[in-house]
């Protein structure tokens, strides 16, 4: 892509050592407009391989990823900070929700035969779920590779071109992705990574030629993003923030919850969406489960089991929730507010924090968490489903009938029952939240779905004698036979 701008550059840092990682071209409206202009006709070649034909490239896409594997997980360590092992991770799971969306296209999306009714006898009706042209991805910094590529490979998979616009702090990822896909698919820019600011996921989100956006960030830029978007009635799918809760049965592995409870508040420097950031424990068990918490999170150290904050502006957030928390009478039994020393965030745990206060109600995006004595589940429940957040959730108990029934009844898109983000690793079940969590869905065959057009076909096989009901040629017989008809089969109550 060559523009007027392409001179002007941005650095990539990592934020734990400050070094520069890459620099990349700041991409203005106009490139933007280049790249999704070459993705349409790249679109058009893509949808025309067909289901084999893209499948066979998105496995060798994978093959590709996968044998590239610690040259990505190093970059995402450089880029974001956090461990290697973190980073090695990451891209086990998008290497496998690629594999998965690539395999399970032509099963979700295929063409089906669907039954007509008895009034549509004479009808044969197919269904089928055709791409929809060029998506764009606007992606996060927290997991780079991950998370946007539970859009792209599912859009992908469909049959789509994309334009994948990665986080500032997370550019270089983006730009490796795209140099990999085109090792498999070489003949057209079926995957383009364009970079820059704000201002350039802004350009992507009002472009013309984008037929859906799939935005994860904050609920904040989600609303920014939407408004662009509406210009055009570009549908979107937003993946945004959380403040997911944790309950604590009596019968729990307290043991097993305690340490679910610590890593996914504090892994990532709980820079995770579906982190755990409140735990609601009954009161029989809750001295017992806060020793436990206790005495794993002191051992927790920041700078080895996890990174530091990617963005440096969280610091300010995770200090005002804090602050915030003890100020309305909460305790801070591991850390504090000193706990935040950028670039780097000590665990905090924080209890009897009044359930108002910012810790509690909005998303903190740092290594802490807030635990609660509550004195029923119904109570935990209550007070889980009291912010404006549903993304995800976790349930500890050795009761699965009872925690079945706390799961489903929490506001949310996902729980994970006796073990943390579980569900995330699941490339079959959709990921995604209710409320200022977002809507729409990636990962699963709504994943899949989502980046899709139904299209919906009726063939007439045959013409039914006296059975004229869509012309100006009807016959007040036929509409007689009708009213026979329907009241025949859908005239009888069935109590
Ligand atoms: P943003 O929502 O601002 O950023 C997310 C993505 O949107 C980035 O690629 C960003 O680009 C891009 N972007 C920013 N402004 C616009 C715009 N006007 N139009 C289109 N795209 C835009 O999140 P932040 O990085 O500022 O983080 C803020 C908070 O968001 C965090 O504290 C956390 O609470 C939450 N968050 C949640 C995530 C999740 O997984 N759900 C992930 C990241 C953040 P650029 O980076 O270049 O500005």
């Amino acid at each position: 892509m060559s523009t007027a701008t392409e001179h002007r550059t941005f650095d990539s840092v990592n934020p734990a050592s400050g070094a520069v990682v890459g620099t990349h071209p700041l991409h203005d409206a106009e490139a933007v407009r280049a790249a999704v202009e070459s993705a349409g006709e790249a679109a058009v070649w893509w949808a025309g391989l067909g289901f084999d034909g893209r499948r066979r490239r998105l496995l060798d896409f994978k093959a590709v990823l996968t044998q590239n594997l610690t040259r990505v997980a190093a970059l995402i360590g450089e880029e974001t900070g956090k461990p290697i092992g973190d980073a090695t991770l990451e891209t086990v799971l998008a290497i496998t929700h690629l594999d998965w969306a690539a395999r399970n296209a032509p099963k979700v999306l295929g063409r089906r035969r669907v039954p007509t009714g008895l009034i549509g006898i004479n009808l044969a009706a197919t269904l089928e779920y055709l791409p929809l042209g060029v998506v764009g991805v606007i992606g996060p910094w927290n997991y780079p590779l991950f998370t946007p590529m539970g859009s792209i490979a599912y859009a992908l998979a469909a049959g789509n071109a994309v334009v994948f616009k990665p986080s500032e702090l997370t550019p270089g990822v983006g730009v490796l992705l795209a140099e990999l896909f085109a090792e498999s698919v070489p003949e057209r820019k079926v995957l383009q990574v364009v970079t820059g600011l704000g201002e350039t996921g802004a350009a992507l989100a009002a472009d013309p030629g984008i037929r859906k956006i799939a935005f994860t960030g904050s609920t904040a830029t989600a609303k920014r993003v939407m408004a662009a978007c509406a210009a055009n009635l570009t549908p979107i799918v937003a993946e945004c923030g959380g403040k997911d809760a944790l309950i604590v049965d009596e019968d729990a592995d307290l043991a097993a919850a305690a340490d679910a409870a610590v890593w996914g508040a504090m892994s990532n420097s709980g820079q995770t969406c579906v982190g755990v950031e409140r735990v609601y424990v009954l009161d029989r068990v809750y001295d017992e489960f806060l020793r436990e918490v206790t005495d794993r999170a002191l051992a927790v150290r920041s700078g080895e089991d996890y990174g530091p904050i990617t963005m440096p502006a969280q610091a300010d957030v995770i200090r005002r929730h804090v602050g915030d928390a003890l100020a309305k009478g909460g305790k801070a039994v591991v850390g504090g507010v000193d706990s935040v020393r950028p670039p780097y965030a000590d665990p905090v745990v924080l209890t009897d924090v009044p359930e108002e206060s910012s810790a509690v109600r909005e998303e903190t995006f740092g290594p802490t968490i807030t635990v609660s004595r509550v004195a029923t589940l119904e109570e935990a429940l209550r007070k889980s489903n009291a912010v404006a957040y549903g993304l995800g959730g976790t349930v500890f108990s050795g009761n699965v009938r009872r925690s079945m029934e706390l799961a489903r009844a929490m506001l949310t898109g996902m729980t994970a029952i006796n073990s943390v983000i579980s569900f995330a690793g699941v490339p079959a079940l959709p990921f995604g939240g209710v409320g200022e969590s977002g809507f729409g869905r990636i990962h699963g065959a709504d994943g899949l779905r989502e980046f899709a057009r139904p299209k919906a076909i009726s063939r007439q096989r045959f013409a039914i004698p006296g059975m004229n009901l869509t012309s100006f040629g009807r016959k007040p017989a036929d509409l007689e036979r009708l009213v026979k008809m329907v009241t025949f089969l859908h005239g009888r109550r069935k109590s």
